[in-house]
């Protein structure tokens, strides 16, 4: 959801679309400094949300954060505005905070992983209230995360692990080379899942269908149904019953132009059961 005039406009306008989760940015995504969030504002937000059944909502960190970055002048950078981050999902009350876990740049997939766990450890405090999901992600470029026992690597390596957890972006595992379309692809894919990192880890998901093909490698979302994964693939994970209660959330290009549409192919191929 959009949070122009205030992150407290998004419960409002998410429950327009009934829906009974979202995820906002809490500062503009393509900023490295946000506007420290008012009491009043953060007061108004808590309240918001109390009014409504919602729960499971995420807060997105910043695209500009790569936490595996090797750069010591950078890590600082990251490392400050990370911790901005995980500050305001706290304020807000959220329970998720998600990241793109990051880019190798000019170093080892390994040495990327680490980075990034060690990057992790040094945020994550005993007080901390929201649980950090790290995204699954296309692999595009040098990004790493897009196979689920990279992931795993890099959760192996954290201190406190109940503060993390996954978030499973269906058109980004997919672009990563996941049959996930199939009945049988998708079975094969979730017991990889499971037997990587576990599905108490699987917090939430990111429901998108995509542009390109499997093991495109390329991050381009797409409106339910119209992509190449099709609802055939979407269908895979909403009528999955050990999934349900896992909140999924819509990143579809359109926004909210195209909810609509997007929830009405969910709901025809949505089987109730
Ligand atoms: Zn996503």
């Amino acid at each position: 959801m959009s949070a122009s005039g205030g992150v407290s406009t998004s419960p409002e306008r998410a429950e327009k679309f009934s829906f009974h989760t979202f995820q906002i940015f809490s500062k503009n995504q393509m900023q490295w400094k946000g506007k420290p969030l008012s009491d009043d504002e953060i007061n108004k937000f808590r309240e918001e949300i109390s009014k409504r059944s919602m729960k499971g909502m995420m807060i997105h960190a910043s695209y500009l954060l790569n936490m595996a970055t090797p750069k010591p002048d950078l890590k600082v950078k990251v490392l400050d505005a990370f911790q901005d981050e995980i500050r305001r999902a706290d304020a807000l009350n959220m329970p998720f905070l998600t990241f793109h876990p990051g880019s190798a740049s000019d170093t080892t997939e390994k040495e990327a992983l680490k980075n990034i766990a060690d990057n992790l450890n040094t945020l994550i405090t005993s007080g901390q209230k929201c649980t950090i999901l790290m995204e699954t992600s296309a692999g595009q470029g040098k990004t790493v995360g897009h196979t689920f026992e990279q992931l795993a690597e890099i959760l192996d390596f954290i201190d406190q692990k109940d503060k993390m957890g996954i978030c499973f972006d269906t058109c980004h595992v997919w672009a990563a080379g996941y049959d996930i379309k199939t009945t049988e692809g998708y079975g094969e894919t979730m017991d990889r899942f499971r037997t990587s990192l576990g599905l108490d880890r699987l917090k939430g998901f990111h429901l998108n269908d995509s542009k390109k093909g499997v093991n495109s490698r390329v991050d381009r979302h797409e409106q339910i149904g119209d992509g190449t994964l099709g609802t055939d693939g979407i269908s895979n994970f909403i009528n999955d019953r050990r999934l349900r209660g896992k909140p999924m959330i819509l990143e579809t290009p359109l926004g909210e132009e195209g909810y609509a549409r997007d929830i009405a192919n969910l709901s025809r191929i949505f089987s109730g059961e």
